[in-house]
């Protein structure tokens, strides 16, 4: 390769921000590694901690280190023991690498693996020109997908493998939550065949998009008593609420709108413990409470690859905005102001 130095993002020091750089390494490659050159790369929420620098990534990072973990590029450079793919080939990324090793892995469970480790967190990400990472991470994407789209496949992975255990097919379901996972949740709840979607949001743009997206009812729960109209559309409660909020409030009015014997899917993440009257949310309802994290490899992904050739998907009402790397800031301000969608960087 011509090109010693390359440009990313760095989050150089502990404190608010990043720096935009142009004279990083181009990073080594492992024998089980590939070299890809990233053509677009999403912001995630993990990367407004690591922004921010919250106690989330203070407990996580070493500085300094290039971050991001959304990413579709080419593959440039393969490891001496790589054969399952070669330079040429477009791939997007696995945020979670499994250790291959443990008993989650050995039983084809390699998305909950006991020793995870996590690009742009623990190992150096891909706001930059250039991502090294084992190839286990890397996925195929065929040609009729774009890469700003196949920048989004991780996150719609983590939507896409709620809705599946949800089980959502003719199904009233309820997605709480309109970020840009959530959003891409509607879209596949319609696509996997939901009777009716209801979405809910405190922000009335978030539910414009969702509208988008082919939600049959909004409902903003600052305004509106959520659960009551859930229940009074229904008759007798929602058969599938999928939570991307992790937001207290919401679990509950979640659980409040659940029809006995519902299902509750589990996806957004809380901040610390959260109350929950168990009596009344789960057992007197013999509710169904199941928890998802990230996407199973690679089952969901190819169940992402379908949802997107899917004529009543759209994925343009789940993109915000589109950047140059080096207008990193410009991206990261449309979020914190709460611009609905994905943010895409393309180096
Ligand atoms: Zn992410
Ligand atoms: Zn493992």
């Amino acid at each position: 390769m011509e090109e010693k130095r390359m440009q990313g993002i760095l989050k150089a020091k502990p404190e608010i921000g990043a720096e935009y750089r142009t004279d990083l390494p181009i990073p080594a490659v492992g024998e089980r590694d590939i070299l890809v050159r990233v053509k677009a790369a999403a912001i995630c929420g993990t990367d407004q901690h690591i922004y921010k620098w919250t106690q989330y990534a203070q407990d996580r990072l070493t500085l300094p280190m290039v971050f991001g973990h959304e990413f579709a590029g080419d593959v440039v450079l393969t490891g001496e023991k790589v054969t399952e793919v070669k330079a040429g080939d477009r791939v997007a990324g696995e945020t979670h690498i499994p250790c291959n090793h443990c008993y989650m892995c050995e039983t084809d469970n390699r998305h909950i693996c006991e020793n995870m480790k996590i690009i742009g967190v623990h190992a150096p990400g891909a706001f930059a020109d250039y991502i090294s990472f084992p190839v286990d991470c890397a996925y195929k994407i065929s040609d009729e997908i774009d890469y700003q789209t196949a920048s989004m496949l991780e996150p719609m992975g983590v939507g896409v493998h709620g809705v599946d255990k949800g089980d959502v097919r003719g199904k009233d379901v309820v997605i709480y939550g309109c970020g840009p996972i959530g959003l891409m949740a509607v879209g596949a709840a319609r696509v996997f065949g939901a009777e009716t979607i209801t979405a809910i949001d405190v922000f009335d743009n978030k539910l414009e998009a969702a509208g988008k997206m082919g939600a049959d009812d909004l409902l903003n729960s600052k305004t509106e008593d959520a659960a009551a109209k859930v229940i009074e559309r229904t008759g007798h409660g929602a058969d599938v609420v999928i939570d991307y909020t992790g937001n207290a409030f919401a679990i509950k009015s979640g659980f409040d709108m659940l029809r006995k014997g519902g299902r509750f899917v589990m996806v957004g993440l809380p901040n610390g413990e959260t109350a929950l009257d168990l009596s009344e949310s789960v057992i007197y309802k013999e509710a169904t409470v199941i928890g998802v994290t990230g996407r199973e490899m690679y089952k969901t992904w190819e169940q992402c690859e379908k949802v997107l050739k899917d004529p009543g998907f759209h994925m343009e009402a789940a993109v915000g905005g589109v950047f140059a790397l080096s207008d990193y800031e410009k991206a990261f301000q449309k979020i914190f102001e709460g611009v609905p969608g994905k943010m895409i960087l393309i180096p």
